[in-house]
């Protein structure tokens, strides 16, 4: 069966002990993850969102292989909290990640995340009503829950059906810089910090000698990606250390398992975005008008389009000289929710 066409929540064996974790349909939070064992010795890379999540994903691989019954080494490929909010099931285990996404996990509170879910549902009670009297906050100055309302929609479509009540935040054992090899047995598992791109900092997961890459975020499936940090170029050169690796089965952060004509697609996206956005900023428009202006019709298949909104405001900052990402999450949010309901239906 063709690799694309294995898209069923679970897991898949891929190669010779090794496992893709896969949760259709990859939108907002639904995350892949990964098992790579050597005898005894196992590897998980990414937790999930939640602790109900990762709960049953490890049950899945216990029953699979008794290897995973006490895994030696967590990788979380970033700091989004769909890869590594479920690690608290993991203590005990090495966990590894780079030591700038090691800094950005402790920048965002899973219980504010569960308020903020609470919240949403209900502006999502309220509707239109909700959103008026959300914009009106905002305008008076109480942004963060304008934001929220105004957002609810699409925040409640993001985060609603998780749970966030009982994760704790549990951040890596073990950082590194750029690159680390681990060996689980005798397999070499080589780690490549790839960002800053999708977020502060993203890492790429090659198994070399089963013909495996995991590229967390840096590639979606099927949607759009999220460019939170950028720049644009790191995440098309990013693209193509993937490329490189040659790898027989490209696992993506979300979506389904992907080939390297996926690859070469995000990279037209990106490639293509960056002009557009570059020529409307020459002209003075601003990110949301450009946003709204640029043609996404070349990608009309991909899901989650509002993500346009995010990604022009990262190639703006870019263009203007840089400096990190300033806005917060839930004013970004609230722009994305107003994109997604004009371009609904
Ligand atoms: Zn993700």
């Amino acid at each position: 069966m063709p690799l694309r066409e294995r898209y069923s929540r679970g897991l898949h064996e891929i190669a010779d002990g090794v496992w893709a974790w896969l949760q259709p349909d990859g939108s907002w939070g639904l995350s892949n993850a990964g098992l790579v064992v050597d005898g005894e010795a196992s590897m998980l890379v990414d937790t999930l969102f939640d602790v109900p999540l990762t709960q049953a994903m490890l049950d899945a691989m216990r029953r699979a292989t008794r290897a995973a019954d006490a895994l030696d080494v967590v990788v979380n490929t970033h700091a989004n909290g769909d890869h590594c909010w479920g690690n608290q099931l993991c203590e005990g285990s090495r966990i590894v990640a780079s030591r700038r996404a090691a800094q950005e996990m402790l920048r965002l509170d899973p219980k504010l995340v569960a308020k903020l879910a609470k919240v949403s549902q209900l502006g999502v009670r309220t509707g239109a009503l909700g959103r008026r009297l959300g914009a009106l906050l905002s305008r008076v100055g109480v942004r963060k829950l304008g934001a929220v309302l105004e957002g609810s929609d699409l925040l409640a479509r993001a985060f609603g059906r998780f749970d966030f009540g009982s994760v704790r935040l549990t951040p890596p054992t073990e950082t590194f810089d750029e690159h680390l090899q681990l060996r689980v047995g005798d397999t070499a598992v080589d780690l490549h910090e790839v960002g800053p791109a999708h977020t502060t900092s993203d890492v790429i997961v090659h198994v070399d000698s089963r013909g495996v890459v995991f590229t967390g975020d840096i590639l979606f499936v099927d949607a759009h990606p999220i460019v939170w940090e950028g720049p644009v170029s790191n995440w098309i050169a990013a693209c193509d250390r993937i490329l490189e690796a040659n790898a027989t089965v490209i696992v993506p952060g979300h979506g389904p398992l992907a080939e390297a004509s996926d690859v070469r697609r995000t990279q037209t996206y990106l490639r293509y975005l960056y002009d557009e956005a570059k020529a409307r900023h020459a002209a003075g428009m601003s990110a949301t008008e450009a946003a709204r202006d640029i043609s996404l019709q070349d990608f009309r298949d991909w899901r989650e389009a509002e993500r346009v909104v995010v990604n022009v405001r990262s190639i703006y900052r870019e263009l203007s000289g840089g400096g990190p990402a300033g806005d917060e999450v839930v004013e970004l949010f609230a722009l994305m929710a107003a994109h997604a309901r004009e371009h609904a239906g």
